[in-house]
């Protein structure tokens, strides 16, 4: 599991986020998988106020209360809202570039850090994970790992508010079954990579989890998931607590 940062020249989200921070406009944010067709970001949604957030997000921001930490936060988006409504927040990302528009937009504490990074110590009482925050997962074997993580950052009383979605529609049959290869990986395990003109970042992987799948992890791991909300499709809003 990568634990560190990008490098400005590898970083085509941040590239794309920077242009539009300084310009109001962008090109193609592109996104490639060997599991989908091309695809595209478009830059302006991450730049989402609140009226414009799907209902799950505005949701888990109402829910963050006291110390916040805001896992691989982008533009700032929801760090922005929440120092707005006076919490405390601090904004992590893996990309310079964001971390630098964070910064300019008024982020009072953007880090460019790695959340695996074991020098990252610190304690919250909300940590939130948007836009399919299970994505920086990356696999299902690295969710002890990531449990471990949030043991470390996780005040006693404190909650991960995480989104992700059951990608398990992509494999569904107009008769309603299922063609999933249960020998093989699990559905959810996407690679991507992106390209923002010239700049093309490297392979990653982005876990996308089924609520279930989330919730046997979690209670191995010492949490427990609540479901909070579900979007339109198959996505939902977890609450993620300590046992
Ligand atoms: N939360 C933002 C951005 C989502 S895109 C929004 O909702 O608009 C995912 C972000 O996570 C990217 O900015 C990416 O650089 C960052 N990221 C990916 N892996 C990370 C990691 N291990 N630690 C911290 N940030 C990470």
């Amino acid at each position: 599991m990568n634990k560190g940062v990008l490098t400005a020249d590898k970083d085509p989200m941040g590239a794309a986020i920077a242009e539009f921070h300084q310009t109001k406009k962008a090109g193609r944010l592109r996104v490639f998988s060997s599991q989908f067709e091309e695809d595209e970001i478009p830059v302006r949604q991450l730049f989402r106020t609140v009226d414009k957030m799907p209902p799950l997000e505005r949701k888990a921001l109402k829910l963050a209360t006291g110390s916040v930490l805001d896992v691989g936060a982008g533009s700032g988006c929801h760090a922005l809202a929440l120092q707005e409504a006076g919490l405390d927040v601090c904004a992590i990302d893996v990309s310079p570039l964001s971390v630098q528009v964070m910064k300019e937009r008024g982020v009072k504490d953007a880090r460019l850090v790695n959340l695996f990074d074991e020098t990252f110590v610190d304690s919250f009482d909300t940590i939130l994970l948007l836009m399919n925050g299970s994505g920086i997962v990356g696999k299902i074997d690295n969710l002890p790992l990531f449990f471990k993580k949030m043991k470390q950052l996780l005040r006693p009383c404190g909650c991960i508010l995480m989104d992700s979605s059951d990608l398990r529609y992509l494999f569904e049959e107009e008769d309603g079954s299922f063609l999933i290869d249960i020998a093989g990986d699990y559905y959810g395990e996407i690679d991507f990579q992106m390209q923002y003109k010239e700049v093309k970042g490297a392979v990653f992987d982005w876990l996308y989890i089924d609520f279930q799948t989330l919730s046997l992890y979690a209670a191995e791991n010492g949490f427990v998931v609540e479901l909070v909300a579900e979007g339109k499709h198959y996505d939902y809003l977890a609450k993620i607590t300590l046992k």
